[in-house]
């Protein structure tokens, strides 16, 4: 670290207080009201904080602040409450006081944009490109709490770079990498057009040092000539904008090093080929607002007059300004030496705006009293500006990642819209809350271009693309990934509305099973088959049957001479030869629950009946439920229906034992991916040649990118399909592999 040894302390402290002084003026010459009290305590109370603490540059480290404040004020346009805010802006984070202590020192809005600084300021020049991420994510964050900290922030980066010579070269050029990334198009974005261009620079200057040399060894050279072809290309104007009796200026200005070099970039041009090189800039001082158009007008009939206008650029930002509110009118015409000239014409207040940007704009309006108004509505505009869906926006958060501090997210559609979610929320509860129809058919979720399931859990900053599927449909288990109020609603709303087309589905089927046996249908054939399935009443029956979880065949039939009495089920090869017996009268009683039931299958013929509610196969943890016939029924642990037999009929059930594994076994493994050349043919050769498994059946659908195969195996046992399904999840673009029930 360099030390300044020839500088004494009272040059030293005579030097901070020129700066402080430099900063007030600044200040006293602003249209802000003159809250010099709380500014002048603010920069004793850091400079005593920051006492004999040095920059890098052997400064004391007091004149950063000083510096950052004074860009503030005098670039940026901010008032007291900010310019106080950038002197303590590194107190907190490099001394022993604590935000609590500003807040009592200088009340909470201080306090709470010092605290914002310091939370955005941990970690900046962090090792990875994600901690830059976070920073940033922080950054937007903080800055829709009070847009001022991002203001200070950007002065504070500014400044930085402006001395960023005294850092060592691996630090210089990562900051620039991080200003040229983060701040640069951040300044833009909120219309600070001075500020971004130097940065702009100054990055350029530090990531490709000999660039920017021969580039602005290139400016000065042909400044002369340039100049002279300037002389010649206004007279003529001036004499006429004299006539008119206005009071303006007539400037040159030569495009940035940064930007001259981007477009050499892109169009492999030379120096000498860039056209538009420089722009020629007409601003006029006008009293009332209300006539700055028309005099806008009036200099371009002046200007079209004398020299010939090119058809398609002229540029009228004045009817409508940009988003960022910059109004001017630019016009590009030939000049003598037969080269384009983009001329821009604006009024005193219009150039204020498009060089300071908003800070500029509220200079204007302040008025005693209305400085929190403007500030509120300035904000707006910046959320407005953040809003607004072009590309360029969206490339720039695109790169954003991470969580954040607060209750809410917010997340970016396809389109670049924001949209507000609680923490937490899935991209479920997004495609719930843009509609319906996405919700109840969405299958997955796209977030920044990765496949994800659609439980997946979105962090702010993220960009979602909903992916919907013409045959997906809500699933009872999706309550526990939607967590929104208006998700919930919705889901609910769609799955009773499915669970009515299954009930309608399985009565039309119970009745046209009946009647196909030429049974009449009565109350007490209804309540014998709601008793006979252990169900709570009739929708339950009906839903089993259109779910396929009860299946009607004729085999579960039996006709006894008299009064046509319903036998439901199957009868039982193995009756009461090789399980405990189960009376169908009274089936409390039936069970020795301590027995363990081997589950055996010979020849095809097996002495147990796998639930279509959960298949399971050898290998699953599993329990035997006995029905009324004495047939085992196997179902997995953990399945639903088995929980609610629990609960009625716990007595049938009984503990089993797979015997058996040589059998074949049928299992749905659902894969998911990105569909790309030659995913298929890599899964099916893990499955048949790798691992030599039958398949049964192989279902593929390609939707949107997104590859969906859902594959019915034949295997021995619950490993096996473990094994595989990890295996699939090795082949380049498969997402997800799971066993479906
Ligand atoms: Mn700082």
């Amino acid at each position: 670290m360099m030390q300044n040894n020839n500088i004494s302390p009272e040059m030293e402290d005579q030097m901070i207080n020129q700066a402080y002084q430099n900063l007030l003026n600044g200040y006293l010459s602003s249209n802000h009201r003159k809250k010099v009290e709380i500014i002048d305590k603010a920069f004793k109370f850091a400079r005593d904080a920051h006492k004999g603490i040095r920059r890098r540059s052997g400064e004391p480290y007091i004149m950063h602040p000083i510096a950052v404040a004074t860009i503030v004020s005098q670039e940026i346009g901010l008032g007291s409450t900010s310019i106080s805010a950038a002197l303590l802006h590194d107190v907190v984070e490099d001394t022993d006081y604590t935000v609590e202590d500003i807040a009592s020192q200088f009340g909470d809005k201080i306090a709470r944009i010092v605290d914002g600084l310091t939370k955005i300021s941990g970690g900046i020049f962090g090792d990875k490109a994600s901690v830059q991420a976070e920073n940033f994510r922080k950054l937007l964050l903080t800055m829709s709490e009070d847009i001022r900290v991002i203001l200070i922030k950007m002065a504070d980066r500014l400044h930085n770079m402006r001395t960023l010579s005294s850092m060592p070269p691996n630090k210089q050029y990562k900051i620039a990498g991080e200003t040229l990334y983060i701040y640069a198009p951040l300044a833009q974005r909120l219309g600070l057009y001075t500020i971004k261009t130097e940065l702009e620079d100054l990055s350029f200057k530090y990531n490709h040092p000999a660039d920017y040399q021969r580039i602005s060894n290139l400016i000065s050279a042909s400044e002369e000539s340039r100049n002279e072809l300037f002389t010649r290309f206004s007279a003529p104007i001036r004499e006429r904008l004299d006539n008119m009796g206005l009071k303006y200026t007539f400037t040159v200005r030569v495009k940035s090093c940064y930007s001259i070099w981007k477009k050499m970039q892109k169009k492999h041009i030379p120096f000498e080929e860039v056209y538009d090189l420089y722009a020629a800039r007409i601003v006029f001082e006008c009293d009332k607002e209300s006539n700055e158009k028309h005099i806008c007008w009036n200099i371009y009939e002046q200007i079209t007059e004398v020299y010939t206008k090119h058809p398609d650029r002229v540029r009228d930002w004045l009817t409508t300004p940009k988003v960022n509110k910059y109004q001017a009118l630019h016009v590009t015409v030939m000049g003598p030496d037969g080269n384009w000239v983009e001329v821009q014409i604006r009024s005193k207040r219009m150039d204020d705006i498009a060089e300071r940007g908003f800070a500029a704009h509220w200079k204007y309006k302040i008025g005693e009293g209305e400085e929190e108004k403007e500030l509120v509505r300035w904000l707006q505009t910046i959320t407005d500006i953040l809003k607004e869906p072009e590309p360029n926006a969206i490339d720039f958060l695109d790169t954003i990642k991470l969580n954040l501090f607060a209750s809410e997210i917010v997340v970016f559609t396809t389109k670049g819209e924001t949209m507000t979610l609680p923490k937490g929320a899935s991209v479920l509860d997004m495609a719930f809350a843009l509609h319906t129809d996405l919700g109840t058919h969405c299958i997955a979720g796209k977030v920044n271009h990765e496949l994800v399931p659609n439980s997946y859990k979105l962090s702010s900053g993220d960009q979602v693309e909903i992916i919907t599927s013409n045959t997906g449909a809500p699933k009872p288990d999706w309550e526990k990934y939607v967590i929104t109020a208006k998700g919930k609603t919705r889901l609910r709303k769609a799955l009773r509305h499915q669970r009515r087309l299954i009930i309608d589905k399985g009565e039309k089927r119970f009745m046209d099973f009946l009647a196909d046996h030429n049974i009449e249908f009565s109350n007490e054939i209804l309540s014998q088959a709601i008793t006979r399935q252990f169900v709570a009443n009739k929708e339950e029956l009906y839903f089993m049957i259109g779910n396929d979880e009860i299946k009607l065949n004729e085999e579960m039939i039996t006709r006894k001479e008299q009064g046509a009495r319903f036998n439901w089920w199957r009868r039982n090869p193995f009756k009461g030869k090789e399980h405990p017996k189960a009376s169908t009268d009274e089936p409390s009683k039936a069970i020795d629950t301590k027995a363990v039931y081997r589950l055996v299958t010979r020849d095809g013929v097996s002495n147990y009946q796998i639930a279509s509610c959960c298949h399971p196969i050898p290998g699953d943890d599993a329990v035997g439920f006995i029905n009324d016939e004495n047939k085992v029924i196997v179902h997995k642990m953990d399945c639903s229906t088995l929980a609610r037999l629990k609960a009625s009929y716990g007595s049938r059930l009984v503990q089993t034992q797979w015997e058996d594994y040589s059998d074949r076994f049928q299992a749905t493994i659902n894969i998911m991916g990105i569909d790309q050349m030659g995913i298929l043919q890599s899964i099916v050769n893990i499955i048949s040649t790798n691992m030599s498994i039958n398949m049964k059946k192989m279902n593929v659908t390609a939707d949107q990118g997104v590859f969906n195969c859902e594959l019915v195996v034949l295997v021995s046992d619950a490993s096996v399909v473990t094994n595989l399904c990890r295996e699939i999840k090795k082949v380049k673009g498969v997402n997800s592999a799971t066993r479906m029930n």
